[in-house]
């Protein structure tokens, strides 16, 4: 089968006995031992059948066999960070999801070593991931949409005996196939464009090697980071439309990031479909799309920005069918130290937009009434 009908197939077997062409939403938490056999089914925070059939159309659509799914994608992340043992060495992307900068310093407690590096620049990697144990590659960033030669990461941090993460929540599994470029885990926020329709969080670590695969399902039911079978429905639910979502809010995002490049109000505008974009060739390489997310500095007062558009939401999170805007030193990025913020190239004015499956014309004229100050 191709991506777009495993997408609607995989984990989608005829249920034995009623026919069920939708896997069953199985909310029990607990199973008969008797009514079982051979018995398989113990308790809810290790197994469930609706959990399973998602974790079978997951890793499917990366070409694995094996997903771990979770109840957030902090979950999965927390997940992937059981790999290391205290003492080792974590090196990641300087430029990673908020939240995974805080799970690192959690991670730093229980005597973690982690180490920032800029992994988008090649002459960076091979000091940086020497010596590491791990490393995480987010990649596009967020929210600079800095793309990283995942290939060229992975291909050094084996030589120095490393595993890869990538974070492939900003691509999803449509645009992006981390575990073909050499990775050894491909971890989403299957909030975003998975389920993509902003009604449930989930996470999944999917992977190739079967020894991984194990300490993810074992950490996830010590842990208790299971999710539970309406949500996990929820998210098999939206993954069907992947393709069709994805193929829409890329070409909304490019009609977008292509008005804002001839709006006077707004300027380095950062979109890897852009063939001004630093990290066009690289994504036009590694990707099959360049994403929906778009950042530029607007030449105005964000806040006014944020509250003058009316299709887009000004909210976090991103990749769901409608379209949202944020400035990240207000919103995404509070939390992170301004010098740090600066230094990293998110300064007071800059803009994100995710673009949603609308109408491009009327994502187009929300956006200039609110650009100039209409309203
Ligand atoms: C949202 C997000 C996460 C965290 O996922 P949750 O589902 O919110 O826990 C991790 N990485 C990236 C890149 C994200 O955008």
């Amino acid at each position: 089968m191709r991506f777009d009908t495993k997408l609607v197939h995989s984990g989608q077997r005829p249920e034995p006995g009623t026919g069920d062409l939708v896997p069953p939403i199985h909310v029990a938490t607990t199973y008969d031992r008797f009514s079982q056999d051979p018995p398989r089914w113990f308790y809810g925070r290790g197994e469930n059948p609706t959990r399973e059939a998602l974790e079978e159309c997951l890793a499917s659509l990366e070409d694995a066999p094996f997903c771990t799914v979770f109840s957030s994608g902090q979950a999965a992340a927390a997940a992937a960070l059981s790999l290391l043992s205290p003492g080792d060495r974590l090196v990641s992307s300087d430029d990673v999801y908020g939240g995974t900068y805080s799970l690192f310093a959690e991670a730093e407690r229980y005597g973690i070593r982690v180490e920032y590096a800029d992994l988008a620049d090649p002459a960076e990697v091979r000091r940086a991931v020497a010596g590491a144990d791990l490393v995480w590659v987010e990649s596009p960033s967020n929210p600079l949409l800095k793309i990283t030669d995942l290939a060229g990461v992975a291909a050094q941090a084996h030589d120095c005996g490393a595993k890869v993460v990538v974070d492939n929540t900003f691509a999803g599994p449509a645009l992006q196939q981390p575990l073909d470029l050499g990775a050894d885990v491909s971890l989403h926020s299957t909030t975003k464009f998975v389920a993509g329709h902003a009604d449930v969080l989930g996470g999944a670590l999917i992977c190739r090697e079967e020894e991984l695969h194990h300490r993810f399902a074992a950490h996830r039911t010590v842990a208790g980071a299971a999710p539970g079978g309406l949500d996990c429905y929820l998210v098999h639910r939206g993954v069907k439309t992947l393709s069709l979502r994805v193929a829409r809010q890329v070409e909304n995002a490019r009609a977008l990031a292509e008005a804002l490049v001839a709006s006077p109000m707004a300027a380095d505008v950062r979109y890897p479909g852009l063939e001004s974009d630093p990290g066009h060739a690289l994504a036009a390489a590694q990707m099959s799309g360049p994403g929906s997310v778009i950042s530029f500095r607007y030449r105005g007062d964000p806040e006014k920005l944020l509250a003058s558009t009316r299709l887009f939401a000004c909210a976090v999170s991103l990749g769901g069918v409608r379209s949202l805007i944020e400035c990240p030193a207000l919103m995404t990025h509070r939390p992170v130290p301004r010098p740090v913020r600066l230094a990293a190239g998110i300064t007071d004015d800059l803009i994100r937009l995710s673009a949603g499956i609308e109408d491009a014309a009327d994502l187009l004229e929300d956006l200039h009434n609110a650009l100039e100050g209409r309203r």
